[in-house]
């Protein structure tokens, strides 16, 4: 089978969050599948090329419209891996990727469905058709309209788009405008069911027009899927999710166990076995070592007995910076340490952390790292004994799963993808109300598990450690609605 996925993000390419993960996840197991896998990505500036081989210029001048002129993109492959890729960079003066970010600029709708046409065009003019697009959130949600209305009519054969909704918090609303400067009928889409948007006037909702268009939705986890469906989780989509119903699937995404692998991972101080035949102890002295480098590097205080507990984590409202300021309190307060990861979502939020930073500044229990650092998150992952998710919403989430793979125990709030892979007093500790109290309570229940009862901390570690969240089961689903996809258009 040959899929192109369309998508804004690729670890350790070009990462944001948990999107990147799964693009590269679910690529190289589809890979090792047998099936033909293209991803199509911006050629950022920001792209981290040292893994990148074999870039090739395939195409110097890709036109599409904007504003009633010819824009001209130049195409490139290249090889990642086992991952074949091809990167979209427009030689234009708004130079849409070479931002020094991935996203959070005020043009981003621009940016996206500029790189939507792009790809599409681009598919359409090499001929060496796709069986199947996989599109990924609101950024490339536009292709599944511009396959029906445009393409399809022009022969353009493909047999199926899907599209996986990572977070319907971000819809990509934008002016009718935005789409008419790319030579589309903005005016009326507009006025159309399909794109409109469900709350506010003259908007038109990017993320909309993909479930409207597309053959298939997944939600990143079956409780995810219901949320959407039938609660706020749905953020004003709600009503054209209960209408698509029929076509959305709930898919628990996986990690990839070769890139998170602590037995095999030059971050660590020292690599550990967390499998199953490896016994606790084993994985607690494989820890102690990497949480003393932790703790050596982030001038904490050194000790084997203290329990540390962290959070890596994109700190925006989704994640509840709240509950994880109090998170941190209530471990340092009743004898652990604990250490903060993150890159605030917002100026308000960035403040909030340098604050706690600076009332902590001499505190030899707290590290507080507003930043985005994958070799240290690696690292504290192996470090740590315990994560906290205390997420408000979290549609799969990948940091429990890290965090289990590297033995350290998720204490999260049930909902979403946490619901659906953390039980507590089976592989981790669960709470539902999203309240001080309730982040605390469960703070509190993992510290006396950990300070006494030592037993049953370890089997809580060998029970995480030993479940399979691989890519395999997720990409088994994931074949079988492509294949329902085939069947439908024989
Ligand atoms: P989301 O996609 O909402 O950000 P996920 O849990 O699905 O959340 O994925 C988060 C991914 O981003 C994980 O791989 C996590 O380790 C990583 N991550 C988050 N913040 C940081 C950071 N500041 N530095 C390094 N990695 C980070």
């Amino acid at each position: 089978m040959h899929v192109v996925h369309i998508a804004t993000e690729l670890t350790p390419i070009a990462k944001a969050g948990g999107l990147g993960d799964v693009l590269s996840g679910l690529c190289k197991e589809l890979t090792l599948c047998g099936h033909r896998v293209e991803i199509i990505l911006p050629k950022y500036d920001i792209l981290a090329s040292e893994g990148l081989k074999n870039i090739r210029l395939i195409e110097p001048h890709l036109p599409t419209l904007e504003n009633g002129k010819h824009l001209f993109s130049r195409i490139f492959s290249a090889d990642f891996e086992n991952l074949k890729l091809i990167l979209i960079e427009p030689d234009s003066p708004l130079k849409y990727f070479s931002r020094g970010k991935i996203y959070g600029e005020c043009d981003d709708a621009d940016r996206f469905t500029f790189f939507s046409t792009a790809a599409m065009e681009f598919l359409y003019r090499r001929k060496d058709f796709p069986d199947l697009i996989h599109l990924h959130d609101w950024p490339v949600a536009l292709c599944a309209l511009l396959h029906k209305e445009i393409y399809e009519p022009l022969d353009f054969p493909v047999k199926g788009l899907l599209l996986t909704l990572h977070n319907v918090e971000h819809q990509g609303r934008c002016s009718a405008e935005t789409l008419s400067r790319l030579g589309l009928p903005g005016e009326d889409l507009l006025s159309q069911d399909e794109l409109g948007d469900p709350l506010y006037t003259n908007t038109i909702n990017l993320l909309k027009g993909g479930l409207h268009y597309s053959d298939l939705l997944v939600a990143v986890s079956p409780t995810y899927r219901t949320e959407i469906v039938h609660t706020e989780k749905g953020y004003g989509l709600e009503k054209t999710l209960q209408d698509t119903r029929e076509k959305l699937y709930g898919i628990l995404n996986g990690i990839d166990l070769s890139y998170w692998d602590p037995e095999n991972d030059p971050a660590l101080k020292v690599p550990f076995s967390t499998r199953q035949t490896s016994c606790a102890t084993q994985i607690r002295a494989g820890k102690a070592i990497n949480k003393k480098e932790l703790q050596a590097r982030l001038g904490l205080e050194i000790s084997d007995t203290k329990p540390l507990f962290c959070t890596i984590s994109r700190l925006a409202l989704q994640k509840s910076p709240a509950l994880i300021e109090q998170a941190l309190l209530t471990t340092v307060e009743n004898g652990g340490q604990f250490v903060l990861l993150g890159v605030a979502a917002t100026a308000a939020i960035h403040k909030q952390f340098e604050a706690l930073k600076k009332r902590f500044a001499n505190s030899k229990e707290i590290a507080i790292l507003l930043a985005q650092d994958e070799t240290l998150a690696h690292l504290l992952y192996a470090a740590s004994d315990a994560i906290v998710i205390p997420s408000l919403y979290e549609p799969c989430g990948l940091s429990q799963m890290i965090g289990m793979r590297y033995g350290s125990l998720p204490i999260v709030r049930r909902t979403g993808g946490l619901a659906d892979s953390v039980s507590d007093y089976k592989n981790g500790f669960t709470f539902d109300p999203a309240t001080k109290e309730g982040v605390e309570g469960a703070i509190l229940r993992a510290l006396s598990c950990y300070q006494d009862h030592p037993t049953k901390w370890n089997q809580l570690v060998c029970n995480a450690a030993g479940a399979d969240f691989s890519w395999k089961t997720p990409a088994a689903q994931y074949q079988k609605l492509y294949a329902q996809l085939l069947q439908a258009n024989i």
